[in-house]
């Protein structure tokens, strides 16, 4: 490419909102936009592509879409070249809407067709008009479009898309579809290319990961997968989310104990700790179950952290519910857990069910759980000082740390740890791993400040090097998925 061309290659931006699938679809729609010869706009600039992921899951995701749009107006006005796409779930659900309210945009294409994008774009221009694709199915399973992955150390893999399930309160089965699986060989082989390329850490990513197989008739299909994961020389971490707590089996807990290179960290959603509430958001497995899975990790893997999601407020929960969820919050002693105000989303079922939970109620409900957890996060990790702990040092982990001279990463369990720099040790790259002691616990972190050793590993190395692109289906982690 000459310096004449790059000056002319049109510059993109992509924002992204919602789950780490999203994220995961973002990096393709940034891999297939570089394939087309769009470059990266710099932080700050106006770009002339402006693409938005959008959720539909959160609370106000429709009114904020329409309010970012609306302030993009007067920006194409002054650059009358730019062109705005609307993707991802909330394109999927309001589908034609978007152009009807918001006329100025340009593109919209939803889940299944992220491929199509740059064709949209070129159409639009050429045609002077705004172009609007939806696919009911999916056209082409997203880890096969092109990708700009932004770490060299982890990759995001995915195993399937979409969801058989029903839960009442979630809209992904209807804007993702019913669940597509990879085949194993195929996500083997983009976990190698990886590998082969400096990554060191990977995480398995589906709606409901634990379906794997569903597809192709094979039950024991992730298990299976966790321990060829096992194999694959160089991988050193493998994490992955999120699992349903209906299709959690044994062999899956034995196959992450029992594979080295499996980290001792689950992610599990519960959403309600109340049977009524959970028969009623159509989530098959009750208290029971959920808390012997959790007991029988512990037997396994007695260090793992053990996550999970919780809705506070599903229509119809009593006070006796809500003190059934924190009864297992008590129980499970989670190392975190994530947890949302419940919120009517159109098009589920739960949306129209009576006795919706009054807001106040919700917010006094909150602040109990926040409470208990927090207190359960702390004790749980200041079980962790004196420990020796290994350090995957990460990109943007630890806002404070040039203040504070630490460097910051997760520790196996996935634990955020904030290490001081020792300056008779190598100078921890992203990618390398630290050995380093526990030296304090807070709630949501813990501090090191004995650093023992600076592993420099390939993943550290590759980091100095520029980013291979397109070709292999590639990702990083940056937030969590939000379902299962
Ligand atoms: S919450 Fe998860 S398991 Fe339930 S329908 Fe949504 S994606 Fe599927």
């Amino acid at each position: 490419m000459t310096t004449t061309d790059l000056e002319a290659a049109r510059t993109y931006e992509v924002r992204t909102y919602g789950c780490q699938m999203n994220v995961h679809d973002s990096e393709r729609l940034s891999g297939l936009l570089e394939n087309a010869g769009y470059v990266k706009a710099d932080e700050g600039s106006t770009p002339d592509v402006l693409v938005f992921n959008t959720c539909a899951v959160r609370e106000n995701a429709d009114n904020k879409l329409y309010g970012n749009l609306s302030h993009l107006v007067p920006v194409k006005e002054k650059n009358p070249g730019m062109q705005i796409a609307v993707g991802g779930c909330l394109a999927q659900k309001d589908q034609g809407e978007i152009v009807r309210k918001a006329p100025w945009v340009d593109v919209v294409f939803g889940t299944h067709n992220l491929g199509s994008l740059p064709v949209l774009l070129e159409r639009a221009r050429i045609e002077q008009e705004s172009q609007v694709e939806l696919a009911e199915a999916l056209v082409e399973f997203p880890s096969n479009l092109p990708t700009r992955r932004e770490s060299a150390y982890a990759a995001w893999v995915s195993v399937s898309v979409g969801c058989n399930n029903t839960c009442t309160f979630c809209i992904v089965p209807s804007l993702r579809g019913t669940e597509k699986d990879r085949r194993p060989g195929e996500i083997l082989a983009e976990v190698q290319a990886l590998v082969d390329q400096g990554v060191i850490e990977i995480t398995l990513l589906g709606q409901n990961v634990n379906a794997y197989g569903v597809e192709f008739g094979d039950q024991l299909a992730f298990g299976k997968l966790l321990r060829s994961c096992g194999s694959i020389e160089g991988l050193e971490r493998v994490r992955f989310t999120s699992p349903h707590p209906r299709d959690f089996t044994d062999d899956v807990i034995e196959a992450m104990a029992t594979t080295a290179n499996v980290m001792p960290q689950l992610h599990m959603p519960l959403q309600s700790g109340s049977n009524q509430i959970l028969k009623s958001m159509r989530r098959s497995y009750r208290q029971e179950k959920y808390l012997g899975i959790i007991q029988k990790v512990r037997a396994a893997m007695p260090e793992a952290a053990i996550s999970t999601d919780i809705i506070i407020g599903f229509p119809g929960e009593t006070e006796e519910d809500f003190e059934q969820t924190l009864y297992v919050v008590e129980q499970a002693r989670f190392a975190n857990a994530f947890t949302f105000l419940y919120s009517q989303r159109a098009g589920t079922p739960a949306a129209t069910m009576p006795n919706q939970v009054s807001r106040e109620v919700m917010q006094e409900r909150y602040q109990r759980l926040v409470a208990l957890q927090n207190e359960i996060s702390w004790q749980e990790n200041k079980r962790q000082l004196g420990r020796e702990v290994e350090v995957l040092i990460a990109l943007g982990e630890g806002r404070k740390d040039a203040a504070t001279e630490r460097i910051s990463g997760r520790a196996a369990d996935n634990r955020l740890v904030h290490v001081a720099l020792d300056p008779s040790l190598h100078f921890p790259r992203p990618g390398d791993v630290v050995t380093a002691v526990v030296t304090h616990a807070a709630t949501h972190h813990l501090i090191a400040d004995r650093m023992l050793a600076v592993r420099r590993t390939v993943a550290g190395d590759a980091g100095e090097l520029p980013i291979a692109s397109p070709g292999v289906a590639l990702g990083m982690p940056s937030i969590r998925v939000g379902s299962a």
